[in-house]
């Protein structure tokens, strides 16, 4: 049956009743179709409500669209050459109307009939005191319960059109697709999930998607035809999980010594809850003999850095190589100089390699690591170079995994082919869950959701160029107090043109202003020693403002700074501007967030810097970026190329995501394989699917 369907569903549209060769052509060059699978699939972009009609007297100046129905009188064609137009009269029991057509009068001629009712349906102009439509959609009026209450309305083209297929040529070729397949399209869902989430069968969501009878038709078969697409690509995902899990083979750490010496004797402050709890998780995964491969999120501050450290400490005591890679440089020195002094402590040497690391110490380092004789090691993309070779690699960490790729990672895991690392992914842009289910639906999640202990809210305003002095102000009371603060600039001296602030200009302005704290300056022009020295000053409290650009954006860790201004902060996006927030409220001590801006304020923009003053959750700034933006936005999503959906909205369908993710997860769980017989029509569905890529294959002949 499947296998039937399957092939009448591959047929070129040439053999459809009303394509023929030359519109199969036109069909494929305008609108990508090419099989009888495509123009299934070729939903409405929209519905006209065919059920309501408006009487002609209702018409004003406002109406948009509007529905009517009457007699046609009258019809007349008007001008010579260029002016030439067709013109006929519509009248109902309230008025009349006049339509109008300037082109196409040929084709719209011999449709039309005096004296007899129809349907019509345009949008209305007032022209010298009367109405007229220009253009209208029309047909016969057939009696009411034969006309369909929502009428779909397709995509088309000049060309199309020209074809005879506008929205209403396509849509006879869709029933006369319905015609031949409707008897074959298998159902791909089980009974059970059908039952369960009551969804209704495949065809009839396919036929009411196509001609609804009733917006709650329309309604229904959306939702099914939805939760079916999210069902298949959240289902994939787990099964390459599954397969993973069952296949990859992982080192087995079994022994904790290091790591429990660490936490009784070493540990500056005690774990929050959460952290403890993601520790346990991961340790699990470790323990478990299989290969890990885990995302750990938690929001900016949440303190991810001493997990990951803690679970290097897994790794040496189970006699395997540990690295941690940073997507910049400032990060990886910055994690080298927090990180080396504890490893010391347990009298362990931990390396440092990025690309500024000399060829010498490169030559000194590479064989040792390669012999194993370091342990632990910090770094950029350096780390993934060819040259860097591994002992005995158990453990790899990636920081802020927005910025690597899905290859990269992949990369990693060829340091080891023996047993592939364990990988541990750490991210601070807070996914929204169902997102992450479905982006990371085949790597494992866990989150920190909890603050360590005495973190105060960070107090985020939104003010005007007219406050800067009074802001200046305030940082200089803060830096008196002998705190710290960032100032942070959207981009850097050559931006000038696109009116930015420069940040040079910055410099001198805040000198002039604050003239008794001294500044460092960070930006992307300067060498990666001048940045080193720059965050080193500052974050020994040499200097007391750090004037940067957007360099500073993510993980850079100075407890001591408690202010950040942010100028033009309306050009940034949402998840950045949280991501530089959490550059304070890293201590005990009240911190301040101000976002500077002009008076001229686009929508959006008013609506993210209200969002930012009125949550320091990263977790609901990061639904409503997604629902600002859409998922395409969120840092990470493109790279991670598993999203292509064609109806269901991420941001939009939360219920169903979870929905059909449960019903996916409950399957696997029962029958991992999908060799259940009741299972049959699932997997069928998946092998056709993975059988099958119906564009290529068009596209090919
Ligand atoms: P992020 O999750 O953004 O990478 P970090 O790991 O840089 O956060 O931690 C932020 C700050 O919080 C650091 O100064 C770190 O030492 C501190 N910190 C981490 N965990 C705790 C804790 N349980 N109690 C107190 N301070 C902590
Ligand atoms: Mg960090």
């Amino acid at each position: 049956m499947e296998k039937q369907s399957s092939t009448i569903l591959l047929r070129s549209l040439a053999y459809l009743k009303g394509v023929g060769e030359s519109r199969a052509k036109l069909l494929a060059e305008e609108l990508e179709l090419y099989t009888f699978a495509d123009l299934l699939s070729f939903f409405p972009f929209r519905y006209e409500d065919r059920t309501k009609c408006h009487n002609i007297s209702e018409i004003t100046e406002d109406s948009l669209y509007v529905q009517l129905k009457g007699r046609l009188r009258n019809i007349q064609s008007m001008g010579e050459g260029g002016k030439k137009r067709l013109e006929a009269t519509l009248e109902d029991q309230t008025g009349q109307v006049k339509l109008i057509w300037f082109q196409s009068i040929h084709f719209v001629r011999p449709r039309l009939k005096e004296g007899v009712d129809y349907l019509v349906f345009g949008k209305p102009n007032m022209f010298s005191r009367h109405f007229s439509i220009p253009h209208p959609d029309f047909e016969l009026f057939v009696s009411s319960d034969k006309q369909a209450a929502l009428t779909p309305i397709y995509h088309s083209t000049e060309k199309l059109r020209a074809n005879f297929l506008d929205s209403k040529g396509l849509t006879k070729l869709v029933r006369n697709l319905f015609e031949v397949i409707s008897t074959q399209i298998a159902e791909n869902l089980t009974a059970s999930i059908l039952g369960k989430y009551e969804l209704m069968p495949r065809i009839e969501a396919l036929q009411g998607i196509h001609f609804p009878s009733t917006a709650s038709v329309l309604h229904r078969s959306l939702r099914r035809l939805k939760f079916e697409e999210l069902f298949f690509v959240q289902l994939k995902l787990l099964r390459l999980r599954h397969v993973r899990l069952s296949k990859h083979a992982g080192l087995p750490f079994t022994k904790l010594q290091i790591h429990n010496k660490f936490f009784h004797d070493h540990l500056a402050f005690p774990l929050t809850n959460a952290q403890k709890r993601v520790i346990r998780e991961i340790y699990t995964d470790l323990n478990s003999g299989k290969q890990m491969n885990r995302l750990l999120q938690g929001d900016v501050g949440s303190g991810k850095t001493v997990v990951a450290f803690m679970c290097m400490l897994m790794a040496i005591d189970n006699e395997a190589q540990a690295c941690l890679m940073a997507p910049t440089e400032v990060l990886a020195e910055q994690h080298f100089k927090g990180l080396q002094p504890m490893a010391e402590k347990l009298g362990l040497e931990m390396a440092l390699l990025t690309g500024s690391t000399k060829r010498s110490e490169r030559n000194k380092m590479l064989p040792r690591l390669a012999e194993g004789s370091i342990k632990l090691i910090v770094g950029t993309h350096a780390l993934i170079e060819d040259e860097v070779q591994f002992q005995n690699l158990g453990l790899c960490i990636i920081d802020e995994q927005h910025r690597f790729g899905v290859a990269q990672r992949a990369k990693l895991w060829q340091k080891q082919p023996r047993l592939f690392p364990h990988v541990l992914v750490m991210t601070a842009t807070p996914i929204p869950r169902t997102l992450a289910m479905t982006l990371y639906g085949d790597l494992d999640v866990s989150v920190i959701d909890e603050m360590p202990a005495g973190r105060k809210p960070i107090q985020t305003v939104h003010r005007y160029e007219n406050n800067r002095a009074k802001i200046y102000a305030f940082l200089e009371s803060q830096i008196q107090q002998g705190y710290q603060a960032y100032v942070i600039y959207p981009l850097i001296e050559e931006s000038e043109t696109l009116n930015y602030k420069s940040l040079m200009a910055g410099v001198e302005n805040i000198q002039q202003h604050i003239p008794t704290a001294s500044l460092s300056v960070l930006h992307g022009k300067m060498s990666s020693k001048e940045k080193e020295q720059s965050m080193a000053a500052f974050a020994a409290n040499q200097t007391q403002i750090m004037v940067a650009t957007t360099v500073v954006e993510v993980g850079v860790n100075v407890p001591n700074a408690n202010v950040i201004l942010i100028e033009n902060a309306d050009r940034f996006g949402l998840s950045q501007l949280h991501q530089l927030r959490g550059r304070v409220g890293r201590g005990q001590t009240q911190s301040y967030c101000i976002l500077l801006t002009e008076y001229n304020l686009s929508q959006d923009a008013r609506q993210r810097l209200k969002a930012m003053t009125e949550t320091t959750d990263g977790f609901k700034l990061s639904e409503l970026d997604l629902k600002l933006r859409g998922p395409g936005a969120l840092d990470g999503t493109q790279q991670s190329g598993v999203v292509e959906l064609k109806l269901a909205n991420l941001a939009k369908d939360g219920e169903i995501v979870q929905q059909s993710r449960m019903a996916a997860i409950q399957l696997l769980e029962d029958d991992p394989t999908l060799v259940k017989s009741e299972h049959k029509q699932v997997f069928d569905f998946l092998q056709n699917e993975q059988q099958n890529p119906q564009k290529q294959w068009g596209r090919v002949s």
